[in-house]
């Protein structure tokens, strides 16, 4: 690659040389080679690119000065923030309904049962169980609860 000036003959600058120019920035050498604008694709996002009509090196020295990056330029950069991605929620484990366990033994509902079943209340259930089974330790409302809950 020719780092001269084709007009002039002059040492054309190493970056100038490496964007392609063939000529130097003097102004009778601009003025004799310098074609019409550039038009220049900036990678500006991946969903297109935004153009820009302009020398190469100024789109290259303004994208090194990160204007392109940083800037919303109106030329459809994308704003640096990243749509965060949402973190999966773990579903909720459905908590398994416990059945309602009787609080009560069975010799306790059986004896209950076997007063009420002889047309004895709860309060008349109580007494004679504390009578004749003191251990289970029925009461009147023990006898209620087990007499309301469903049989087994
Ligand atoms: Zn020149």
């Amino acid at each position: 690659m020719s780092t001269t000036c084709i007009g002039c003959g002059r040492e054309i600058a190493a970056e100038r040389a490496d964007l392609g120019y063939t000529y130097c920035t003097a102004p009778a050498c601009q003025a004799e080679y310098r074609r019409g604008p550039t038009v220049t694709a900036v990678a500006v996002n991946k969903s297109g690119d935004a153009f820009r009509v302009a020398e190469p090196d100024e789109v290259a020295a303004r994208a090194a000065a990160g204007e392109f990056a940083t800037k919303n330029t109106g030329l459809g950069t994308v704003p640096e923030t990243v749509p965060r991605i949402p973190t999966p929620r773990r579903p909720r484990a459905a908590r398994p309904v416990r059945k309602a366990r009787p609080t009560w033994t069975p010799a306790q509902e059986k004896i209950v049962r076997l007063y009420a079943e002889m047309g004895l209340s709860p309060r008349q259930i109580a007494e004679r169980a504390r009578q004749n089974t003191p251990r289970l330790a029925v009461t009147e409302a023990l006898a209620v609860r087990i007499l309301s809950a469903p049989r087994r």
